[in-house]
């Protein structure tokens, strides 16, 4: 009966790594998927995560129960601090529902199925170009995508004014996709002042946010420096989403950990929302699962595993940062033609580095360098033992 079926095209970012693990030479290098590796190559455990889970193991109370179908109580009010701010007005004034989702994929779609069911326009513009799972998460939940201009490739940053004009001319009450901090693919983010002007726009065409938040800390290295997009907004008594992921920041990336806030104007509102996000969920996975959640708020609770964290997060995104300063440097040794400063310049996992699909190709044949094919390498993947290969690939890319 299912002979009919065709084969499905792989996932565009991970059959990255689908096609990397065919690859048998020993310089291959997978620098396509977001996930963050050691100077050695090696995927990372943090330290607060290991000592967290300890706890749990040795606590005898704990067990293996259901959780609620919004998830972990304890686990959604410190996120939703960690993310808007432990002074913000909308939580001192119980305007914001929070409910457990799984990672940050899991945390789009509830939203979206929500907006879907419950907001009266449909359309959410992202931008252009966004996370490749974006414009697919949320035509299933049921809103129509369109795009908004973003990147500029002649700059390789920001097109403010494309952003502005786009936004300006979407109609009254649209959904408007936000990354919170280091834009993907692009690494370009808008700077306070941008998004103070974005902040202005959005309010007064009555447009609604939904912020999707994927590297707090990961990007400056700073939790509340790399949220101030999301609290400038959730500060200003109008209405916002937004969508947490602990895969990167807390590197929990496989316990499918994350959480939807929805700032609302009242706490009645707030949580005859809640009442409807349960019956989004419910029916999809039922609840969510308890041991990753159950790590977060192990760690956010305690003072002590809260700096820690901060300590191994600024580590990390210290390294990526000290990739982007090497790469840069390599290249300029080599004379490799072209303005590389956007490598120095761009925030956060990933460098969108301006090669073709074509360069990309060449880099992968000859350099066993995998990459998405719009150019987009992850600086997390990166050692200062691979940055000479890939210095070399490029340049040969570029002056083939
Ligand atoms: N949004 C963006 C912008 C991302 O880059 C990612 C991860 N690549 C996610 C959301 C979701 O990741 P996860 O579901 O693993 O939390």
């Amino acid at each position: 009966v299912f002979a009919h079926v065709v084969r499905a095209p792989e996932d565009p970012i991970l059959g990255v790594t689908v096609a990397y693990n065919k690859d048998p030479s020993p310089n291959k290098l997978n620098l396509g998927v977001g996930a963050y590796r050691t100077e050695e190559g090696k995927p990372l455990v943090l330290n607060v995560v290991r000592q967290a889970e300890q706890q749990l193991v040795n606590d005898p109370s704990r067990v293996k129960e259901y959780l609620p179908i919004v998830g972990l109580a304890e686990f959604n009010k410190l996120s939703a601090k960690l993310i808007l701010g432990s002074d913000n007005p909308a939580i001192q004034e119980n305007r914001v529902t929070t409910v457990q989702g799984l990672s940050g994929t899991g945390s789009l779609r509830v939203g979206g199925e929500f907006l879907a069911r419950h907001y009266h326009e449909r359309t959410i513009y992202i931008p252009q170009p966004t996370w490749g799972n974006h414009p697919k998460v949320f035509t299933l939940s049921g809103l129509s995508v369109k795009t908004y201009r973003y990147y500029d490739p002649a700059t390789r940053g920001l097109n403010f004014q494309g952003l502005l004009e786009d936004l300006g001319s979407a109609p009254s009450g649209a959904i408007v996709l936000l990354h919170a901090c280091a834009h993907n693919p692009t690494g370009v983010d808008p700077t306070l002042e941008q998004w103070e002007h974005i902040r202005k726009l959005v309010r007064s065409k009555a447009l609604l946010p939904f912020f999707d938040s994927a590297y707090q800390g990961f990007a400056s290295g700073s939790l509340d420096a790399d949220a101030q997009s999301v609290r400038i907004f959730a500060a200003d008594g109008g209405e916002c989403l937004v969508a947490q992921s602990y895969a990167k920041n807390m590197g929990l990336y496989g316990e499918r950990v994350g959480a939807l806030s929805i700032v609302c104007k009242t706490a009645d509102v707030a949580s005859r929302v809640e009442s409807q996000l349960k019956l989004v969920i419910r029916p999809m996975y039922s609840n969510p699962p308890i041991h990753g959640a159950s790590i977060v708020a192990t760690i956010l609770k305690d003072r002590n595993l809260y700096n820690e964290w901060t300590i191994e997060l600024k580590a990390m995104a210290d390294r990526i940062i000290s990739m982007r300063q090497q790469l840069f440097d390599a290249l300029k040794t080599r004379g490799t033609p072209g303005d590389w400063s956007h490598i120095i310049k761009q925030i956060g996992m990933f460098t969108f580095t301006g090669l073709n699909s074509d360069q990309v190709a060449f880099m992968t044949k000859e350099y066993h360098i995998y990459m998405t094919s719009d150019g987009r390498i992850s600086m997390a993947g990166l050692s200062s033992r691979t940055v000479p290969h890939l210095a070399d690939a490029i340049h040969a890319a570029v002056t083939r």
